[in-house]
């Protein structure tokens, strides 16, 4: 089907080698997990994961049951970690389509319990989240007390990885981390005074993996004989984390060459819809925030933040058309907005605009867009509108 002309590419072979470099930095010390959730941070899943499993993630990361759903009829060989756990009712699901879900409250257990006795299923994988500093999700040492008695020999589930979620890997000192490194060291010493064993230790996002962490945990798995499996997901679609700037540039070795050897996955296109000269003091876009300092000539784009390209960056960010930087003049709209081509003469009707990506030798990175929205790569990724198709390239 043809679209308005705004869309989405994703480069699944930079996706395969990004993921290949990524299980390379884990080895030997940890399994991959491809974290998936949110569409592939905005990337599709569908597109996604089949190339991410093939290049060697036997791991999928998703936030939800339905994504899970989504994950499983696109991998049906992969194991599907659902991060945020499942809500009541979604036991059935959880259990129909082979999703492992992380736990860490009774009310789950039951949840779960109770599916898969319904369903007959023995050996159920859960993954165990403990809460070592971030006070988001995970069992502290109370709650710890309260679920390991319930992986007894009667369960029809089955403990299979202890998981945390490190919230500072980014950070130079390493104290956060540290901090919580121990703290799962402890939780670990209390599964296994109650007789408990998992196989797994399930910790590290990107920015772990990235500054070299994956011995470090490695070893704390190995200490309670156990493996150690990390979880990247910015990493996977092209981009290291911004770190601490106290790193300097004695950056860890990992990071300096993930910097080198990472490839973006997406870029973002549209083409140019419309032409117009204006005269001097022509205004431009709602409330007329841009007035025409001398004749210009200007560009409408079938993009607007209703698509993703956030509002904020009206009147203070440029466009790729034809190589050169082309700057958002007026509001942008909901689906529409105009860039000042006045210094690129030969633009004509149909040429390719990039939004993020790059054209000839410009870029226009995450971060770039990020820093201009004030706020994160993952959030620029994530809300790029559902309506912009994702095409592979
Ligand atoms: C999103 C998420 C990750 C991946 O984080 P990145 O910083 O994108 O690598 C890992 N673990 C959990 C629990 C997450 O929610």
């Amino acid at each position: 089907m043809l679209t308005r002309p705004c869309w989405v590419e994703i480069d699944t072979r930079a996706l395969e080698d990004n993921v290949r470099f990524l299980a390379g930095l884990a080895a030997p010390h940890a399994d991959l997990l491809a974290v998936v959730k949110a569409d592939a941070y905005g990337h599709s899943l569908a597109l996604c994961a089949p190339p991410a499993v093939r290049a060697g993630a036997r791991w999928l990361g998703v936030t939800s049951v339905e994504e899970g759903i989504a994950a499983r009829a696109a991998c049906p060989e992969a194991r599907v970690l659902v991060l945020g756990g499942a809500f009541p009712g979604q036991g059935g699901d959880v259990i129909r389509h082979r999703l492992t879900t992380v736990v860490w409250e009774t009310a789950q257990i039951d949840e779960l319990e109770a599916a898969a006795n319904a369903a007959g299923a023995h050996a159920v994988p859960v993954h165990l989240e403990i809460d070592t500093g971030m006070s988001r999700q995970g069992a502290d040492a109370e709650g710890l007390a309260r679920v390991l008695p319930r992986f007894g020999a009667g369960s029809p589930l089955h403990l299979e990885a202890v998981m945390t979620h490190l919230f500072a890997a980014d950070e130079a000192d390493g104290r956060q981390t540290q901090s919580q490194l121990d703290r799962t060291d402890e939780a670990l010493s209390q599964i296994e005074a109650a007789g408990r064993h998992a196989e797994w230790l399930n910790v590290g996002n990107s920015a772990a993996l990235l500054a070299g962490q994956s011995g470090t945990i490695a070893a704390l798995a190995a200490r309670y004989k156990m493996k150690a499996l990390m979880r990247p997901g910015l990493a996977l679609y092209g981009l290291a984390p911004q770190y601490d700037p106290a790193f300097g540039p004695e950056v860890p070795p990992t990071l300096a060459e993930a910097r080198r050897r990472l490839r973006p996955v997406l870029s973002w296109k549209c083409r140019v819809v419309a032409l117009r000269s204006v005269p001097a003091n022509a205004v431009v876009g709602y409330n007329g925030t841009f007035v025409a300092t001398e004749p210009m000539r200007l560009a409408l784009i079938p993009a607007g933040y209703a698509d993703g390209l956030d509002r904020k960056l009206s009147n203070r960010f440029s466009l790729l058309v034809r190589g050169q930087r082309a700057p958002l003049v007026g509001r942008i709209s909901m689906d529409q907005a105009v860039l000042d081509v006045t210094e690129i003469p030969a633009i004509q009707t149909g040429d390719e605009v990039v939004i993020l990506g790059t054209q000839g030798t410009e870029t226009i990175s995450a971060f770039d867009h990020a820093q201009a929205a004030g706020t994160i790569p993952w959030e620029i990724f994530t809300r790029i509108g559902q309506r912009v198709p994702r095409i592979a390239i």
